[in-house]
């Protein structure tokens, strides 16, 4: 229900790549249960803050931290470990059903093995049972239910986006970073996903940090907003805040 939800800091963080700097000592943080959007123009450096939060790129400076944990150096299984999950801004599912992909986001949560499961032994058999029964609310939960025993292959893409996000829930994340969850959508895919969100922080209490273009999404769902340009954090605050910023206005308008 979120009461043991950590603070996720983002302090001075910045990644170099050969001769660009992608970030460059971007600082903010994700308070307890709230949404905080992620913004900026392509290039900004949003998908590289992900990355490093998520533990596929490493920080070239800076530190990341989650409630008293360090997450700057570690690998991604680990980052998962400690309650954060995300999704990709280009959809990564597997082949297969609903039902598989999201027991894929179960696997964190599964002691026993890859072993005991392939041979079926009975407690392994009850443990998958249990997993799948999750899966399957977090489906209805999301809007997929209907869906569950389908083939990922034969949904819609508002649909897939939103295995996405229930795989991502399967591992009962406390920090949920969403990559541009409603891009390619329709006007109706969006509002239904925004609601979605909206309704994922309200009933499971996860802080959820966002990165989206659709500044009508953002100004409906987020509490605070930070927003990026050339891997500087330019300007930060409530919607309403960050949208009267000059900074952002001229970084939009590249004026
Ligand atoms: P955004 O998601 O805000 O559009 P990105 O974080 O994807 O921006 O990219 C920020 C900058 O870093 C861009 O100039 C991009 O080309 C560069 N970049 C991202 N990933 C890599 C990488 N793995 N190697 C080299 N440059 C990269
Ligand atoms: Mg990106």
């Amino acid at each position: 229900d979120g009461t043991d939800v950590p603070r996720l800091v983002v302090d001075r963080v910045t990644v170099r790549f050969a001769g660009l700097t992608a970030l460059d000592a971007a600082s903010f943080t994700v308070e307890p249960g709230s949404v905080h959007a992620l913004i900026g123009p392509n290039g900004a450096g949003k998908s590289t803050c992900f990355n490093v939060l998520s533990g596929v790129y490493r920080a070239t400076s800076g530190s990341v931290r989650l409630g008293g944990h360090e997450l700057t150096a570690l690998p991604s299984h680990r980052t998962a470990a400690l309650g954060l999950a995300r999704t990709f801004q280009n959809i990564v599912l597997t082949r297969g059903t609903v039902a598989d992909n999201l027991m894929i986001g179960r696997h964190l949560h599964t002691r026993a093995g890859y072993l005991a499961s392939a041979l079926r032994l009975p407690a392994a058999v009850r443990e998958q049972r249990v997993h799948r029964e999750r899966a399957r609310e977090i489906a209805e939960f999301t809007g997929i239910g209907a869906h569950f025993d389908h083939p990922v292959g034969l949904l819609s893409y508002g649909d897939r986006k939103r295995v996405e996000l229930a795989r991502a829930l399967c591992a009962e994340p406390k920090v949920l970073l969403l990559d541009e969850p409603v891009a390619g959508m329709n006007a109706t895919e969006r509002l239904a996903m925004a609601r979605t969100i909206a309704e994922v922080r309200r009933a499971l209490g996860v802080s959820v940090l966002i990165v989206e273009h659709d500044m009508g999404l953002i100004m409906r769902i987020a509490d605070q907003v930070t927003v990026l340009d050339f891997g500087r954090r330019i300007a930060g605050g409530t919607p309403d805040e960050v949208r009267r910023d000059p900074a952002v206005v001229r970084a939009y308008l590249g004026a």
